[in-house]
């Protein structure tokens, strides 16, 4: 061979230029690894998708006539890390080149632009030809330490892509139906939730892998698989979204609830993973959902644009901040928040109801929806003051759609505040007033989302007030959050004492919640 071609497991992209044709001097190296599989202690449904996903895409190369060689931990256990393994790889098949697609995380591209090969190979880097905002112009878009609104850049994105426009202006007028969505579920709503498409990939060699060579790994182990790991799979998954959940995707897109056996995926789209990997590229999925939309009564405007505004807006803009700012991202705290994060993280054993759910619905299968990460896991956090290393090690290990580039700024920013409000212009805190509107949670809670003070207050509510409270310096110049400002100048002194008192008590105790 004379050309060595790295594909790593989120770049699964079979639509990139390099795949076009065959080419006989050209190897392509899709490997297993033991960094990859250790960098944070991953859901073991995580480690599955990826090394079945790998599996997959390289057995389809091969049968497209592509040279590829597939490596599992087995094979590369020897090599100390990727460029251990590039370098033995180059050296044993006397290539000139080495090639690899950009990392979208900075701890791999900087592995690999460090690269330094044996024998003048020569070493290329390509685009993954999979975002919509090529990297190239990030620069023009962000600007470190600035916050750039992403209303404006998602108007933008719909006018570059000419997605969901009449000319120059939006379809139907507006650019955000934001409003006339986020309903909460009714008891009547729970029947109708459409079952989720799973699919059953048998990964029983892979969890062996992983037990063999000590992989340490959370949550719980799905030997049958639910998650999409081919494009089939994922393009499956993409319609049964389409027809089944579209409809009502904005209507309910911040509803929770305990109650329905769909309650975990509700009407979400779960093509993170999917997405991720590269299986699917984003424009296909805005493009496959708005042919739904032209041809279905069933879709309004305000549900496609939803799901449009989430993909070319938010999740191009999630990365652009990501690259514009680190490696100082990482280090952010600006709020200063120090606390361990409580044990139940790791079990669910708690007695807060909408916390148990969203972590043990995380631990089961890797997943939780957005406004569960938000609202109910990072807005805790928030209001206890956890470090954001350790929140961020934590969403970088459980979900399914965990790598670096999306989770960081979404936790340490949009929830956290940590950057001080790069993502998020004010912090998303929140009382168990919010859990109580958008969930049925609370009626099944042990403590009462009414009370304040007392053992069995809803401890949200006195930590939301000590948030505020310990954080009033900084926030209370911000016109969006003056109103809860007036609300508690206005409660009692007695009251406000008492409940900063049990907010004292709970964050001292935060472990026994
Ligand atoms: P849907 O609700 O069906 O949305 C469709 C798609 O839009 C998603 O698949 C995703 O690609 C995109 N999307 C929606 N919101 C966002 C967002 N805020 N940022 C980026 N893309 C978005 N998403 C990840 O892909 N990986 C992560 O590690 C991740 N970590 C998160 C951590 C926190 C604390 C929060 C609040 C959000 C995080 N998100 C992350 C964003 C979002 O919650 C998930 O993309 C979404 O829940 C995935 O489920 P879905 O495919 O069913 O999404």
């Amino acid at each position: 061979y004379k050309t060595l071609r790295l594909v790593l497991g989120d770049q699964l992209n079979a639509s990139h230029s390099w795949f076009k044709q065959t080419d006989d001097s050209v190897l392509y190296l899709v490997a297993e690894l033991n960094q990859e599989a250790t960098y944070v202690r991953h859901h073991v449904q995580k480690v599955s998708a990826f090394f079945a996903a790998m599996a997959a895409f390289s057995h389809a190369l091969e049968q497209a006539g592509h040279h590829v060689c597939y490596l599992t931990l087995d094979d590369t256990q020897r090599y100390q890390d990727l460029p251990a393994l590039i370098s033995a790889l180059c050296e044993h098949y006397q290539v000139n080149t080495f090639a690899y697609q950009r990392p979208d995380e900075y701890r791999l591209s900087q592995q690999l632009i460090a690269l330094n090969l044996p024998n003048k190979v020569a070493i290329q880097c390509v685009d993954t030809e999979h975002f919509l905002l090529p990297y190239e112009h990030i620069a023009t878009q962000f600007t470190a330490n600035k916050h750039r609104k992403m209303e404006y850049f998602y108007r933008d994105m719909r006018r570059q892509f000419g997605v969901l426009m009449d000319g120059d202006a939006p379809e139907g007028g507006r650019w955000n139906y934001d409003q006339d969505n986020r309903n909460k579920l009714k008891k009547s709503d729970l029947a109708a939730i459409p079952s989720p498409l799973v699919f059953s990939n048998d990964v029983r060699d892979i969890l062996a892998r992983i037990k063999r060579h000590n992989v340490a790994t959370i949550g719980e182990p799905a030997p049958d698989l639910l998650w999409p790991v081919t494009r089939s799979q994922a393009k499956a998954l993409l319609d049964h979204f389409c027809r089944h959940c579209l409809p009502l995707f904005g209507q309910f897109q911040d509803a929770m609830t305990g109650r329905s056996d769909h309650q975990w995926s509700l009407y979400h789209s779960r093509l993170s993973f999917a997405l991720n990997a590269k299986l699917l590229h984003p424009m296909q999925v805005i493009t496959v959902a708005i042919e739904y939309f032209r041809h279905s009564d069933a879709i309004n405007l305000a549900q496609i644009e939803g799901f449009v505004r989430q993909i070319l807006g938010w999740r191009e803009y999630i990365r652009g901040v990501y690259w514009a700012n680190m490696p100082a991202y990482a280090e952010k705290n600006v709020l200063e928040a120090n606390r361990p994060l409580p044990r139940y993280f790791w079990d669910g054993q708690t007695k807060m109801r909408c916390l148990s759910q969203a972590v043990t619905q995380s631990l089961q299968t890797a997943y939780a929806h957005h406004i569960q990460r938000l609202m109910v896991t990072g807005n805790f956090c928030l209001l206890a003051g956890i470090n954001p290393d350790a929140v961020d090690d934590w969403y970088l290990s459980i979900y399914i759609d965990a790598i670096e580039w999306v989770e960081m700024p979404n936790t340490r920013g949009m929830t956290q505040f940590a950057d001080n409000g790069l993502v998020g212009t004010k912090p998303y805190a929140a009382s168990g007033a919010y859990i109580n509107r958008m969930s049925d949670y609370c009626g099944d809670c042990h403590y009462s989302v009414k009370e304040k003070v007392g053992d069995n207050a809803c401890p949200l509510n006195a930590l939301y007030w000590h948030f505020m409270q310990r954080h009033r310096d900084r926030f209370s110049r911000n016109p969006r959050m003056a109103m809860p400002y007036r609300n508690w100048d206005k409660m009692d002194a007695a009251q406000r004492e008492a409940m900063l008192e049990r907010a004292d008590y709970l964050l001292a105790h935060l472990d026994n919640l």
